[in-house]
């Protein structure tokens, strides 16, 4: 029943999308207490950015609900997002990354670019990826320099044991 009544709260946001000229794609994200913490619309069109999918829209502005800055610690809490469209690739990273969002619940199937069952099944969007060619890490001096940043990072935010610091083992 609620699952109904916060996708509802999700087409809100898809139809304020479509009056706005982009995707027709809502998406909230709803707390384990069943408060709204977060909405997000496709801005594609309407904010003229590619990455500003409904679902990408509701974690950018969860903000604070999802990250201790002052400690710079992701809260990792128990969150549920609801969306009008199945994920797509971009969105299903996004949520997995968030490291908040424990539940996806959505209206409907997307058989094109939904990824969420597709990703749980395999890597079927290999053949998209073969279409982009990659150069990894082609520069020892600029690894290095990138590898030391993140390990500093790391390590000022209470976690030793990093992977990034350098060892002559990094081919
Ligand atoms: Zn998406």
């Amino acid at each position: 029943m609620d699952d109904r009544k916060f996708l509802l709260e999700a087409f809100l946001e898809a139809e304020q999308a479509k009056d706005e000229g982009t995707y027709p794609i809502g998406a909230v994200i709803v707390d384990s207490e069943g408060t709204i913490i977060s909405r997000g619309r496709n801005r594609v069109f309407s904010s003229c950015d590619t990455t500003a999918h409904a679902e990408v829209d509701a974690i950018r502005r969860a903000g604070s609900s999802m990250v201790d800055i002052e400690n710079k610690k992701f809260l990792k809490k128990n969150y549920t997002l609801y969306t009008t469209c199945e994920p797509c690739p971009m969105c299903s990273c996004t949520i997995l990354l968030s490291f908040n969002i424990k539940r996806v619940v959505w209206a409907a199937n997307d058989v094109e670019i939904g990824a969420m069952r597709k990703f749980k099944e395999g890597p079927h969007f290999l053949n998209r990826f073969n279409k982009i060619s990659i150069e990894a890490a082609p520069f020892k001096d600029l690894e290095i320099r990138q590898r030391t940043m993140l390990a500093e990072w790391f390590i000022r935010r209470g976690y030793p044991d990093t992977s990034w610091q350098y060892n002559n083992e990094i081919v």
